[in-house]
């Protein structure tokens, strides 16, 4: 059974929660406040994590759960653009606004959930292999440092090499989500900070007016 954390200090939302993953076969322990979530010693798949809480915030948690290969879900009050960039910075794989649909939720869940136990085999762009199951990519046998957002760039331009893909598909692709106001320059830093960190292993080639293509090289 997969174990999730879910750290949530409004009541109401968080019992629907509970109860909405238990009967969805998950094992859910419930924590609400930071104090609480870090008293759990046991490991989790899954951590749901809402960002206002009494006595922090969620990104508190990130670095802990991380060093322990848990994959986190924000629950951000606001639709924040600087709280989402920060919460995949910090590692987070995916984030809901409040107020929030459960069943857009439970997609989140099963979403992130089944990236970590995915069957699909590692793929390769260029010199970079790609490992989805792992959630990681590789130059040669190097593991590459990347941030959860550089991470899921690469992966959708490894999904999609030498094609050409507008900014708008990028974006939907990365932020999962439709809705979001991201502005351009924001694709541009990440872009940029992927290349620097791919070098010459892999080819991200701006194509003018149109958008990006990937090569295999
Ligand atoms: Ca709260």
């Amino acid at each position: 059974m997969e174990r999730i954390l879910l750290v949530e200090d409004d009541a109401i939302i968080a019992s629907g929660l509970v109860y909405a993953l238990e009967q969805a076969g998950y094992g859910v322990v419930h924590a609400k406040d930071i104090k609480s979530a870090r008293d759990e010693t046991e490991v989790f798949d899954l951590a749901i994590l809402d960002v206002g809480l009494p006595d922090g915030t969620g990104f508190d948690l990130v670095e802990g759960l991380k060093g322990k290969g848990t994959s986190i879900i924000f629950l951000t009050a606001v639709d924040d653009e600087g709280n989402i960039i920060k919460a995949f910075e910090g590692g987070a794989e995916d984030y809901v606004t409040k107020p929030f649909r459960l069943g857009e939720l439970m997609a989140r869940v099963k979403a992130v959930l089944r990236r970590r136990g995915g069957q699909v085999d590692s793929m390769n762009l260029g010199q970079v292999t790609v490992n989805p199951v792992e959630g990681k990519a590789y130059i040669g046998t190097v593991p590459l440092e990347l941030t959860a957002l550089e991470y899921r760039l690469l992966l959708t331009f490894t999904n999609n090499k030498n094609q050409i893909l507008a900014r708008e598909q990028i974006l939907s692709q990365i932020w999962d989500s439709a809705g979001i106001f991201v502005e351009d320059n924001t694709l541009t830093v990440y872009i940029k900070r992927l290349r620097d960190k791919l070098g010459t292993a892999a080819n991200i080639e701006t194509v003018r007016g149109m958008g990006y293509r990937a090569n295999d090289n």
